[in-house]
């Protein structure tokens, strides 16, 4: 019987991380990262003990890409986990596989946030037995050993997962009859102040959108792109399946209310 899963197993630890995602991921130079690094090299930045020689000051120097990015949990249990504590410092034949699990692992993390968001829900009760399967399933993913992880494919569980998140998402905005406006293209939109109660967002190109005291709760969010829009004074409480990179990468401030689980991002004045 494997430990209960906790909210904190799905949000990064760096101090339990030897910096993959600093290392891992290709960084293309644009308004979110100030240099061009490919997969695999480690960021200029990255220190000795693999903790950011810029931490404090990622905005200011070009950098606001990183102070968004969420590995879902993924680069502790990488770390932690799969490979029991070794570091791609050792070689390249650790650090090939640990990158190749890494992006695995971080859509598996991924699918877990979703999953857990729809099974909080009381009205996702009908769906709860297959909401806890479909976790248990996932987890179980997540502990295959590298030689399994790299190769994984992520589709078939994907699509289970999208369509329970997709009748969670009807249940839970039933009540509501919000519009649809699923995959819009909603780029610049003005919707301050905007009735987006238990609407279906999922997919929507907010990009610079004004949102400002928009009612957006019990709204889903599903990989919605929110960057550059505008949340102040919006209300997210409820929201559905809104991830931290979301909030990250759009505007707020300390009236913009969010889903519990959510935390408020550090730049947000
Ligand atoms: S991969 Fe995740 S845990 Fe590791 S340094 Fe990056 S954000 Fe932190």
């Amino acid at each position: 019987m494997p430990a209960p899963l906790r909210l904190d197993d799905l949000r990064a630890d760096c101090s339990r991380c030897v910096g993959l995602c600093c290392v891992a991921l290709p960084f293309a130079r644009s308004a979110d990262f100030a240099l061009d690094k490919p997969g695999g090299v480690p960021c200029t930045h990255l220190r000795q003990d693999d903790g950011c020689g810029i931490h404090a000051h990622l905005r200011e120097r070009g950098f606001p890409g990183c102070t968004v990015f969420d590995c879902f949990g993924a680069g502790q249990h990488v770390t932690q986990g799969t490979f029991g504590g070794r570091s791609w410092r050792e070689g390249p034949e650790v650090a090939g596989p640990m990158f190749a699990a890494f992006t695995v692992q971080r859509q598996l993390h991924e699918l877990l946030w979703h999953l857990t968001d729809a099974a909080d829900r009381a009205a996702t009760a009908p769906l709860h037995d297959d909401l806890h399967a479909a976790l248990d399933d996932v987890r179980s993913l997540t502990d295959l050993p590298p030689a399994e992880l790299a190769p994984l494919d992520i589709d078939p569980p994907r699509r289970r997962v999208d369509a329970l998140l997709t009748e969670a998402s009807r249940l839970v905005r039933a009540p509501f009859r919000g519009p649809d406006r699923r995959r819009a293209d909603l780029v610049g939109a003005r919707l301050s102040g905007s009735a987006l109660r238990g609407a279906d967002l999922r997919g929507a190109l907010l990009l610079g959108a004004d949102l400002r005291r928009a009612d957006l709760r019990d709204a889903d969010l599903l990989g919605a792109d929110l960057r550059g829009a505008d949340l102040r004074g919006a209300d997210l409480t409820g929201a559905l399946f809104l991830t931290q990179p979301q909030t990250g990468a759009a505007r707020g401030d300390s009236t913009t209310r969010l889903p519990a689980r959510v935390e408020r991002p550090a730049h947000w004045a």
